[in-house]
């Protein structure tokens, strides 16, 4: 829990901001790269969930490198961690592929059709690529549909029954990606499923890459478990196992503090902030999720409940329902935990709002790293 010092300072800021808190950072990257030391794998940052560049070179002191899914993603990687540089996509572009060839060491396709188109692109780049396949298992534990990559008719990997070994020639390393905030007990069920399709390939890879959606930096992971599997991995098919989280770099280090700008009424009591669901924290309302404000309780189990609504026009920018101990009141401010991963990577301007700024805290303080203004909103729309 967070002492009443760093909820201080944390108020004393202008909002809205995205505050990382860079020692609950550094716990996490000690973790992680505990299980590298114990395993001999390799664990990349996956841009997706994660992309506040002014702590790449930290998050490079712990971690292999980073996983892109895009381009620009890449880019930013190569520029801001220098150190190895994995792409995965659905589909690549001919006119950025040169582009990615310069920017990435290791590049995933999603299909042999991907794959072969750009080969020969491959095999006369000027430095070595190692070429891996994404491939589809037909099994997950994902509930939510729009986060299953193995509902029907999936777009995302290749089926067991689109491969031969002769299709597989130059390809290195196997890629899965099928989980999303789970336990290692979900990982040990998908592998099994894996080896079972895909093991007669494994054997002759370099590498296998077991995707995200490890909570690998939650309390009640089971780590030891985790690194016991990845040691029988190795040592089965004797290869380099890779993991490549997002949202465990990042779970639980940062906050999203926030004013309240109105008291409404309608059959409730109604606070307005300075924030938005729609534009801050998109996936309140794409997952959906409740975030947690600190000193807040759910609806009734505290004195004084409200329902949070954004400041934009959207009828249902609405966080959620929370009590607290006391009435709100114009100025007070809401700190929501938990905020660093897929927050600043998804945000937006719809309605013009402004986004938060980004700060990073520690022993010293807090340090703003980036505040927004009308010429960024302006700037992407003509
Ligand atoms: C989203 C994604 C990740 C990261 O997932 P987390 O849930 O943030 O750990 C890794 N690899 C691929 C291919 C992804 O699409």
């Amino acid at each position: 829990m967070m002492n009443e010092k760093d909820i201080k300072l944390i108020k004393s800021i202008k909002t809205p901001a995205y505050i990382v808190d860079k020692r609950l950072l550094t716990k996490n990257l000690e973790t992680l790269k505990y299980v590298q030391d114990q395993t001999g794998c390799k664990i990349l940052l996956a841009l997706k969930g994660f992309s506040m560049h002014a702590v790449f070179p930290l998050v490079g002191e712990y971690l292999a490198g980073i996983t892109s899914s895009s381009l620009f993603e890449a880019q930013l990687g190569a520029e801001y961690m220098n150190k190895e540089v994995h792409i995965y996509a659905p589909a690549y572009r001919d006119d950025e592929f040169d582009h990615v060839l310069q920017t990435c060491d290791h590049i995933v396709f999603n299909s042999i059709s991907q794959y072969n188109r750009f080969k020969a692109r491959i095999k006369n780049a000027k430095k070595p690529i190692q070429c891996g396949l994404r491939v589809n298992p037909e099994y997950s534990e994902v509930e939510t549909a729009i986060y299953d990559p193995c509902a029907p008719h999936s777009r995302l990997g290749t089926l067991e029954k689109k491969i031969t070994h002769q299709d597989l020639e130059g390809i290195e390393g196997l890629h899965f990606h099928t989980m999303c905030e789970q336990q290692v007990d979900t990982l040990e069920r998908t592998l099994n499923v894996v080896e079972e399709k895909f093991g007669k390939y494994l054997y002759h890879m370099k590498w296998l890459n077991l995707g995200g959606g490890h909570h690998i930096t939650r309390n009640d992971y089971d780590v030891e478990r985790l690194i016991t599997l990845i040691n029988r991995i190795r040592n089965q098919y004797n290869i380099m196992v890779y993991l490549e989280p997002g949202e465990a770099v990042a779970l639980n280090c940062g906050y999203l503090v926030t004013s309240v700008l109105d008291i409404v009424h309608n059959g409730m009591d109604i606070a307005i902030i300075d924030s938005s669901a729609a534009c801050h924290m998109p996936d309140v309302i794409e997952m959906p999720y409740r975030p947690h404000i600190i000193h807040s309780a759910k609806p009734e189990q505290k004195p004084y409940t409200y329902r949070i609504g954004g400041m934009t026009c959207l009828a249902g920018d609405i966080i959620a329902d929370y009590a607290f101990d006391h009435p709100l009141k114009n100025g007070d401010k809401l700190i929501f935990t938990d905020m660093a991963h897929y927050t600043m990577v998804k945000n937006n301007m719809f309605n013009g709002i402004n986004l938060p700024l980004i700060a990073l805290m520690d022993d010293q303080g807090i340090q703003i790293i980036r505040e927004f203004t009308y010429e960024d909103y302006k700037s992407r729309l003509s």
